[in-house]
């Protein structure tokens, strides 16, 4: 039997200052509406601020609910809220960001793997690659060039 081997690269940056002036921008606006996440339940606050390639910036935030399973993530939010407002407009860059409940969390929080077929779905619809840029409370900057790289095996419409 043999054995085949996954693997990705991704930058890290140690800090803010590290990125250019968009990434930058879109990290600190993840931030700004972290904070405006409806996460009761959790206390795990999620923002996300997304570039498209009109310009526009779009946010989104996780919304729980007491019914845990209609529960939304921030970068889902996000993401859904540009096709709807700018539908047909591609995404290149996505920010998120955590509020966590456990104090300053200095790993980046990926995506959950719903989200990554979200953002995948994307990248098929408009064929072009999302960058994806992720920061826990604090700490390393990972910046990863498409969910490809963090989706591995992925399914798509070829096995339809
Ligand atoms: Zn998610």
């Amino acid at each position: 039997m043999k054995k085949i081997k996954l693997q990705a690269e991704i930058e890290v940056a140690s800090d803010i200052s590290e990125l250019n002036s968009t990434d930058a921008m879109l990290l600190l606006r993840a931030k700004e509406v972290a904070k405006d996440a409806y996460a009761p339940y959790s206390n795990f606050k999620v923002g996300s601020a997304l570039l498209l390639e009109n310009d526009k910036i779009v946010i989104g935030n996780n919304q729980e609910n007491a019914s845990f399973s209609v529960t939304i993530c921030g970068e889902r939010n996000a993401i859904f809220s540009a096709s709807a407002q700018y539908p047909g407009v591609a995404i290149k860059t996505i920010a998120i960001t955590v509020i966590s409940s456990k104090g300053n969390l200095e790993t980046p929080v990926p995506p959950c793997g719903s989200c990554r077929q979200v953002i995948y779905e994307m990248e098929t619809r408009h064929k072009n690659n999302i960058r994806i840029i992720l920061q826990g409370d604090s700490g390393d900057i990972y910046l990863i060039n498409s969910i490809k790289d963090i989706l591995p095996l992925l399914f798509d419409s070829r096995y339809l």
